[in-house]
């Protein structure tokens, strides 16, 4: 786990530890689980949806400290934001952890905690399950997201 070591900057420690937003929501008006079969990683993600802005996010399930992190960190980011500003956040979340060498990651806030992922190729996939999972559940999939 030696190789990992730079990722678990605090922020990930701490919401792996006490994951915000962690639970069902049971007024929410869309519902999707994600599956990483790569990792192990599973949750549902819960979002209550009204007026084209997403009024309130949870999620649960079970995953390594980086997904659970991501998610925790992602249903902060999105509650309150308007669908667009969601998906828009989707592709800045995607290019933060996807970045070639040498180009400056974006500026995230909070989430750019993860932007350590994009050294290990693998792990993208734990820290991207919970966004292609909301970009799905936004486009009213029902189907389980696999990143396989
Ligand atoms: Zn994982």
């Amino acid at each position: 786990m030696d190789e990992l070591q730079d990722l678990y900057q605090e922020m990930i420690v701490d919401h792996n530890r006490h994951p915000r937003n962690f639970g069902k929501l049971p007024e929410a008006s869309h519902v999707l689980q994600g599956n990483n079969p790569l990792c192990g990683d599973q949750l549902t993600l819960y979002l209550r949806i009204a007026a084209e802005q997403v009024q309130d996010a949870r999620f649960d399930g079970e995953g390594c400290a980086i997904s659970v992190a991501s998610a925790s960190l992602m249903t902060d980011a999105v509650k309150g934001k308007s669908i667009p500003a969601a998906q828009r956040l989707f592709e800045q979340f995607h290019q933060l952890v996807s970045s070639g060498e040498g180009r400056d990651p974006l500026d995230l806030g909070k989430l750019s905690a993860l932007a350590g992922v994009r050294a290990y190729p693998s792990r993208v996939k734990c820290a991207t399950l919970c966004w292609h999972t909301l970009r799905a559940a936004l486009a009213g999939e029902v189907k389980p997201v696999s990143t396989e």
